[in-house]
């Protein structure tokens, strides 16, 4: 007997055509699919407008592929952390993080960013990332990069009875998305689905560390913000701190952004990890407002949360707030984004890396 499909892993053209082999009627697809994806239904026996019969059919054919929460941490800032467990055990991580301050000490946000993974591991191998240090393991489905998003969903109805919003996604947590290109297109076609998840594509930000043949394609489709990440402002740099990536040279990536399809009152984002004494001085400074002179584009400093084994050094925050003042002075528009959740190694690969060398 063939594998049983998870139908996490069927874009909407997919499912349609799976129930028409089936012989059923094409409403039926409807019906699952708002199972699937507007009612997170744990397994297809909840599916309860279909007959108990229709179910077990429909069971013995396909499969809801649900990630185990092997860990969870909550941060004092509201930042929450999960660590999930695939199929064949492969651990990847996702983040909550509050988009709105809390009103008073205490109250949690009512808006939420959720940060998702799209590879187990990565090949790019940038060397300040837990990530990169890792190596790559596997792409992702579709199925398990939006098993991310039900999962955080799940968690958040049964132990959040005033039901949190998460509003918006970005494509930033482990693995180089547009080196998972297929699954990663069709996670972003799945969440703007009115009838499923209904994500707005304006909410939605993919980052990469700069794919040629990948970004050319994903600008095509339209579907989501693009964020890269630069993290340096010269070539030489760029080869210490991202080896892999910078085989595109920065010059040439910089002129793939300027002819890149923008919409209306779109930018994109740089992000800019900020290493201090390596790459925020003067010199950095007018590097980047050179780049930016080219691109219609906002500048998000992310303070370098230091990973073990690395020589990389986190910024005061006088060394970052004269940074950003260097940055206004040359007229660019760079925003602090402060790390969150410190204290439960939020960033990209630490809680995996951190929960791999406790075992
Ligand atoms: N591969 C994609 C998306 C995932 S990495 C990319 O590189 O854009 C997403 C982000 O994790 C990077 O932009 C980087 O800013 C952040 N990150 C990785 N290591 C970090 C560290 N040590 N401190 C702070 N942010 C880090
Ligand atoms: Fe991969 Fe992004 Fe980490 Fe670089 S920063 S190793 S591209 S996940």
């Amino acid at each position: 007997m063939p594998d049983k499909v998870d139908l996490r892993c069927l874009t909407w053209e997919k499912l349609e055509r799976f129930v028409v082999d089936l012989g059923w009627k094409r409403y039926r697809a409807m019906q699952i699919w708002q199972w699937v994806w507007a009612r997170n239904a744990a397994d297809i026996a909840a599916m309860t407008d279909l007959s108990l019969d229709d179910r077990e059919r429909l069971s013995a054919v396909a499969f809801i592929d649900r990630p185990r929460m092997a860990d969870v941490r909550v941060s004092s800032d509201g930042t929450t952390k999960f660590l999930l467990e695939l199929k064949d055990g492969e651990l990847v991580e996702t983040v909550l993080i509050p988009s709105d301050a809390p009103q008073r000490a205490g109250d949690l946000a009512v808006r939420m960013t959720q940060c998702v993974s799209t590879q187990v591991g990565c090949p790019m191998g940038c060397t300040f990332c837990s990530t990169g240090r890792l190596g790559f393991r596997r792409n992702m489905t579709m199925g398990e990069i939006l098993g991310q998003v039900q999962a955080a969903r799940a968690y958040l109805n049964d132990t959040r009875p005033e039901h949190p919003i998460v509003r918006n996604l970005v494509y930033m947590g482990m693995g180089e998305p547009l080196l998972n290109l297929g699954p990663v297109l069709d996670s972003l076609r799945t969440l703007e689905h009115p009838r499923g998840l209904a994500f707005s594509p304006r909410r939605v930000t993919v980052s990469t560390c700069g794919i040629e043949k990948g970004m050319r394609e994903f600008g095509e489709s339209g579907l989501a913000f693009l964020a890269v990440s630069l993290h340096a402002p010269n070539q030489e740099l760029r080869e210490k701190l991202m080896p892999r990536a910078a085989a595109w040279p920065l010059d040439d990536l910089v002129s793939a952004l300027e002819s890149y399809p923008l919409k209306t009152r779109e930018r994109i984002t740089l992000e800019y990890l900020v290493i201090a004494g390596l790459n925020d001085q003067p010199v950095h400074v007018r590097q980047l407002a050179r780049i930016c002179s080219r691109l219609k584009a906002k500048l998000n400093l992310i303070p370098c949360n230091p990973t073990p084994d690395t020589p990389y050094r986190a910024p005061s925050p006088e060394e970052l707030l004269r940074f950003e003042k260097a940055l206004w002075q040359k007229g660019i528009t760079a925003i602090v984004r402060k790390s969150k959740g410190q204290d439960i190694e939020a960033a990209c690969g630490q809680l995996r890396a951190a929960h791999m060398s406790a075992q």
